[in-house]
Parts: structure tokens; sequence; C-alpha cells
């Protein structure tokens, strides 16, 4: 019996969304990848529609033609970034804590994702690896850019050096601190208006050591801040404080 053809409702939110490099929306040939999941695995054929993103915030309905051809595309809109953007600096963890991390820092809205060994960083990167592994971790953040009806698909870094991505960080930056006294996170906020751009810095599993917190907060625009009274463990703690932003802000 053949397929029982539903009429798609023409929004981004109800269609089948994937992130192409912007050169697809010129030539109109879908990546072989997505060419695959659309006719293979989701059935998709003539005269269907997707949803299109090119990574950066556009947004396009596309009309499937022949064998992985567009036939139309219109332009569209998802309205689901945050108003402002977030980088996330999280201190290297052991591989299957990252990918929680990243899966949960795109759910919540972050625009970059940057991972570096700080001090008590247990997990250690092989630099022969750091490119394959920055790659597998972009591909991870991008499907779950796509689950999470993202406009944009966030940018995953794998940095070497603690101290150097710390000082390429947007500011103001705030140091997830879960030591007593830190000012809470939402306390700081509410002293300020939203900016456009800001950073969260999160340690590792056994937290940063004394010199790292004393040097990180000794740098401009520099607030260690705290997310309560309980203690999150590594993958969490960026995803918590981002929805205690949201919460502030969105
Ligand atoms: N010192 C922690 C402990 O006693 O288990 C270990 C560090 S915690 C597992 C990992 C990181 O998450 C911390 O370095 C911090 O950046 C962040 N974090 C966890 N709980 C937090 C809280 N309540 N407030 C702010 N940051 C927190």
């Amino acid at each position: 019996m053949g397929r029982r053809r539903v009429p798609q409702a023409l929004t981004p939110r109800a269609l089948p969304r994937f992130f192409v490099p912007p050169a697809t929306l010129q030539t109109r040939t879908l990546p072989d990848a997505v060419a695959h999941q659309v006719s293979r695995v989701l059935r998709l054929g003539m005269g269907d529609w997707i949803c299109l993103l090119d990574g950066v915030g556009g947004v396009y309905l596309a009309q499937l033609g022949e064998s992985g051809r567009i036939e139309s595309l219109q332009p569209s809109a998802l309205a689901t970034e945050l108003p402002f953007a977030v980088t996330v600096l999280q201190a290297m963890a052991r591989p299957e804590k990252a990918e929680t991390a990243i899966r949960l820092c795109v759910q919540a809205g972050a625009r970059a994702i940057w991972l570096a060994p700080s001090e008590r960083s247990v997990a250690q990167l092989e630099p022969a690896k750091q490119q394959s592994r920055e790659s597998r971790w972009q591909r991870i953040a991008q499907e779950e850019a796509e689950l999470a009806c993202r406009a944009r698909s966030p940018e995953v870094r794998v940095l070497s050096d603690w101290a150097q991505a710390f000082a390429g960080l947007p500011r103001p930056v705030f140091v997830l601190d879960e030591w007593e006294g830190a000012t809470p996170l939402k306390q700081r906020a509410r002293r300020m208006p939203m900016p456009d751009a800001l950073s969260l810095v999160v340690g590792p599993e056994g937290g940063f050591s004394p010199d790292e917190r004393a040097w990180m907060t000794s740098q401009p625009e520099t607030y260690a801040v705290s997310l309560g009274a309980r203690v999150l463990r590594t993958e969490h703690a960026a995803c918590y404080a981002l929805a205690q932003l949201a919460a502030l802000w969105e």
C-alpha cells in the first residue's frame, strides 16, 4: 500500500530541517548525505517540502524536484535564537561528558561552544586527534541544532591552550564558580543591561585550581558567579546558566 500522504504544514517547525552549506542555495542540489536522508530515510519525493538552513540565520522552505534537486526555494524565518550571543568555554572533560555538554548547550541556545584543557582537566586531547574530535563535535552540534529548531548551527572549537581561549572570549565573561561566596549569576546579570554577547566559563570535573580562578577573575570584565547552592556536574553547568539568563532576558 502506498504511503499515505499527509499534507505538509509549510512552516520550518513542521518540516524536516537540514543545515546545508550556503552554496546549496545557489546550486539548488542537496548535499549527498541530505539527499539520502530525505529520499531513503524520510521517503520524501518530488513536490514534498523540507526546510534548509544556511547555519548563520538564513531559513528557507525548499520544494523537492527530481533526485536531490530543489525545485523552488522560499525565504522563511525562525525566531528561536537567544537575543544575546553566548560563547561557552567548557573545560575539557571525558568525551561522553563533553558531548553531553555540547548537546545541552545547543538545546539551551549557545552561539558557540569552545573546549580547552584547564589545569585539572582529567581528559587530555592528543593534538593529532584535535581536528577529528572538533569535526565530530561540530556534527553533533549541528544535529542537535536541527532537532532544537535553531536558526543557527553553533560553532564548536577544540583549542589547546586555556589562557589563549579565555583571552579570545567575548566580554563580559562569567566564570561559573561553585565555591561559596560567589555572587549569584542572576543577581550579577540583573545589575546590567542585556549585552549583545557574553561568555560562560565552566571548570572540569575537578573544578578550577585556585591559581586559575585568581588569574581569570583578575581579567577585565570578568566575574565569578554562582548558579546556586547545589554543585552541578561539569557537563550540566553551562546549560543551567543559559537557562537562568534566558529566564531573565529572553
Ligand atoms: N568543586 C566541584 C565539586 O566540589 O565537586 C567540582 C567542580 S564542578 C563538578 C564542575 C564545574 O561546574 C565547576 O568548576 C563550575 O564551573 C561549575 N559549577 C558546578 N556547580 C556550580 C554552581 N553551583 N555554581 C557555579 N558553577 C558551578
